[in-house]
């Protein structure tokens, strides 16, 4: 399970997730299949807060292989309106932190599914209020050199 797929994935140290899909924790699971798991997270945000995992121990975003990506965004997608009506929740949030800046803790990547409800006191605060606005132009240059590295992935 810890055999890194990319280069760039250091996989040091144990990972609690990795032993939740082995069977050497305790864990509550609500869909599986040979490729990816869901469970209910130990400190929900609200009670049904689930988190989508690949079986195989990736880090972050960029290690996970497009099939497995593809796969953990359908698993998602299918699980959300039942999370929802399962949880009495109005309104969800879906959340990857994706590396130690972006708040990531687990470093096996995962996607948050979380339900919320009107003054529950959680905040994903965009727009970010301590912005710093860009003018068009610079929207345009960042969008255009999006575009072309899509374009050319070796051009940056
Ligand atoms: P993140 O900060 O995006 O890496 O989120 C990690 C999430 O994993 C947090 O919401 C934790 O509450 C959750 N978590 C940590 N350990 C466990 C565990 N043993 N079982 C279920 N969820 C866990
Ligand atoms: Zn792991």
């Amino acid at each position: 399970m810890h055999a890194p797929k990319s280069p760039r994935t250091p996989s040091t140290g144990h990972c609690i997730f990795c032993d939740l899909i082995q069977g050497a924790a305790e864990v509550s699971i609500c869909y599986e299949d040979a490729t990816a798991i869901a469970f209910l997270d130990i400190q929900p945000v609200n009670p049904g807060h689930v988190l989508v995992v690949p079986r195989e121990h990736y880090e972050v975003l960029q290690d996970i292989p497009r099939d497995v990506g593809l796969h953990l965004y359908e698993v998602a997608t299918r699980l959300i309106p039942v999370v929802q009506v399962a949880a009495g929740a109005t309104d969800m949030n879906i959340v990857v932190n994706s590396g130690a800046a972006a708040g990531q803790n687990v470093m096996h990547y995962h996607i948050h599914l979380i339900p919320r409800r009107e003054g529950d006191g959680f905040d994903v605060s965009l727009p970010f209020p301590g912005s710093v606005m860009p003018n068009r132009q610079q929207l345009d240059g960042m969008a255009a050199r999006i575009g072309s590295m899509l374009r050319d992935p070796l051009k940056n």
